[in-house]
């Protein structure tokens, strides 16, 4: 509807400045200058009021393209806010087209002009669409800025989410799929540099004892306890990530299986050498320990089959009686 709008206000303004320009040149062509100049700046100063109205009610075509489905609030609010932006400049850009074009015909035409009211005219032309411009400069600065605060309020709400989509709620470290964005970045690297990664996979023993002795919100106290203690132990560029229930992942770049699998044993032996303690009650204190199965990336392995063996490796120890590394 308004682009059907702003066509017939395209077509007229294109008819009177024609007629305007027929008048300009030849004025001898058409017989009542007066009624035909009159008519066609009426026309033209109404085309022009109504787009300048246009464009201020609705500056901007903000329906954004289809995204995914997938795609959350924040992506859709992103993206409107880009598709709005676009079209703010899109719609200066042609306006200052118009207005280059409309300067270029006038200083064109201007010389050739001998009467005091033909000259009057295309300054009065000028003025208007100055004054256009200046509204839409003036617009374009006010919705620019608008827009430009908007994305940086998305762009951090964006962050946010996006931290808390990879981070576990219980234990702040990263959750299953942040360890899959992080192993798959992890291997690529590894591969380009041509240097070793290792992973270990650790897991609670026993832990539904835990649950089942002390309760679930004692299990809990437990696991935030397990993943600081794991996070200790964490130098450069090793990431530590909760796998799922009582299973914790370490990320290790640049490490042999050798050396990941010490640092798992003086994890298991620091866990031997403490004692958890519920905050509180000094008298509940519990020995937990856990068994850590080591792999190292194979040259033309992929992500599953390294966590595979990393979880056979882990089975074995279970098998094995517990409280011990494998790899
Ligand atoms: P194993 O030595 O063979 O690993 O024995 P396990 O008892 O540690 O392993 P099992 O798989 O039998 O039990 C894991 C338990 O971990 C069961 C589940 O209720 C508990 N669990 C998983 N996620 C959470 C959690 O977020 N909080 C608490 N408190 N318990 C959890
Ligand atoms: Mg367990
Ligand atoms: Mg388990």
């Amino acid at each position: 509807m308004r682009f059907a709008l702003r066509l017939i206000i395209a077509c007229l303004s294109g008819i009177s400045g024609i007629a305007a320009l027929l008048f300009i040149l030849k004025p001898d062509l058409i017989e009542d200058q007066k009624t035909w100049l009159l008519g066609a700046i009426t026309v033209l100063l109404i085309a022009s009021l109504v787009s300048t109205t246009l464009s201020i009610m609705a500056p901007v075509a903000a329906a954004p393209e289809a995204l995914p489905e997938e795609a959350s609030d924040t992506d859709r609010q992103l993206h409107g806010e880009a598709v709005k932006v676009v079209s703010q400049l899109r719609g200066f850009v042609e306006a200052s087209g118009n207005f280059k074009t409309a300067l270029a015909k006038a200083s064109d035409q201007l010389p050739k002009m001998l009467k005091a009211d033909q000259v009057q005219l295309v300054i009065s032309y000028l003025m208007i669409e100055n004054d256009n411009m200046r509204k839409r400069t003036a617009d374009l600065q006010g919705n620019l800025e608008q827009s430009q605060r908007q994305i940086e309020k998305l762009k951090s709400h964006l962050a946010v989410a996006e931290e808390q989509g990879l981070s576990d709620g219980l234990t702040g470290l990263r959750n299953r799929r942040g360890f899959d964005i992080t192993l798959a970045a992890e291997i690529a690297s590894a591969r380009s540099g041509h240097k070793p990664l290792s992973l270990i996979i650790a897991d609670i023993d026993h832990f539904k004892l835990v649950n089942d002795r002390y309760g679930h919100q004692t299990g809990d106290d437990v696991l935030k306890w397990f993943a600081r203690m794991l996070s200790a132990n964490m130098k450069g560029r090793d990431t530590v990530a909760r796998y799922g229930g009582e299973e914790f992942a370490i990320i290790l770049p640049q490490t042999t299986v050798e050396n990941a699998a010490n640092l798992a044993g003086q994890i298991k032996q620091q866990l031997e050498a403490k004692l958890w303690t519920k905050p509180g009650a000094p008298n509940t204190s519990l020995r937990i320990t856990a068994s850590f199965g080591v792999a190292q990336l194979g040259e033309q392995e992929g992500t599953s089959s390294l966590i595979q063996r990393a979880d056979a490796k882990l089975y074995e120890c279970k098998a094995n009686g517990r409280n011990r590394v494998a790899a």
